[in-house]
């Protein structure tokens, strides 16, 4: 479904990514760790269009393969946009629109989807993750997973192929972090293929089918939950691993 090669990425001097090659097929969940600044967020970024890399190329669910070595249209940005939707840190509500308003507003503005139709959707979505009682709350009203899971309606809501989670917990509370994690994994046993940033290795272990150890933007190791955890073959992920286990 995913299909990335040689993406690199520098801001300035700095070299972030050195050529990041990744691969998800249908239904798969890939899972990124790493140290802070290992490139992990950038490389999701570059994937959906809100970074443009130097250089490599990306193709999702059968779109043409863009290839950054030469400058891209804008409307091939939106075209591989389209194809993905992204789960922030913070959840970005907009403060002033209910639930439902907050996840209607792409469906409706940005894909033109009819409004009643849209509301069916979102709230059938919003049952789904348990929020069936707030339709109609703001953004305030609810606690930072709540907060959160509206978030992850919202990424649902466009209808994307590939699901992209850019530490969806680490903002959170740690008494919060289990219910949005839950939800992702239900979504992942629903077979959405998606990629998720995370400290969460008790999460990786559990819903991955691939993680992947990022460190100085390079890939350093990448294999099943399984292998990488209890017997990483770098160095460099033992250390990792020892550091945040
Ligand atoms: P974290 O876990 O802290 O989010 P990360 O692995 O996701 O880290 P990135 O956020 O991808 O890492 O950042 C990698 C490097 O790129 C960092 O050194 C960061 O300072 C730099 N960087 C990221 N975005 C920009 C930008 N827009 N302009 C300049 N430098 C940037």
């Amino acid at each position: 479904l995913l299909e990335a090669r040689g993406i690199r990425k520098s801001f300035g001097d700095n070299e972030v990514l050195r050529s990041i090659d990744l691969e998800v097929r249908r239904g798969e969940v890939v899972v990124l760790i790493g140290p802070s600044g290992s490139g992990k967020t950038t490389v999701l970024r570059s994937l959906n269009g809100l970074e443009t890399p130097d250089g490599g190329t990306v193709s999702i669910a059968g779109g043409p393969s863009l290839d950054f070595s030469t400058p891209i249209s804008k409307a091939e940005r939106f075209a591989l946009r389209d194809r993905s939707a992204m789960v922030f840190q913070q959840h970005n509500l907009f403060p002033h629109m209910t639930v439902l308003q907050n996840v209607i507003e792409g469906p409706v503005r940005v894909q033109k989807v009819p409004k009643a139709r849209a509301e069916a959707e979102a709230s059938a979505l919003l049952d789904r993750v348990g929020l069936a009682e707030k339709h109609d709350a703001y953004p305030f009203e609810l606690s930072g997973g709540q907060q959160q899971r509206v978030g992850i309606v919202r990424a649902l809501a466009l209808k994307p192929q590939l699901l992209l989670f850019d530490e969806p917990t680490s903002a959170l509370d740690p008494e919060l972090v289990g219910e949005v994690l839950q939800v992702i994994k239900e979504l992942a046993d629903e077979g959405w293929t998606m990629v998720v940033v995370t400290h969460e290795l008790g999460f990786a272990r559990q819903a991955a089918d691939e993680v992947l150890f990022m460190d100085g933007g390079v890939v350093v190791e990448r294999g099943a939950p399984g292998q990488l955890f209890t017997a990483p073959r770098e160095e460099r992920t033992r250390r990792f691993l020892q550091r945040i286990l």
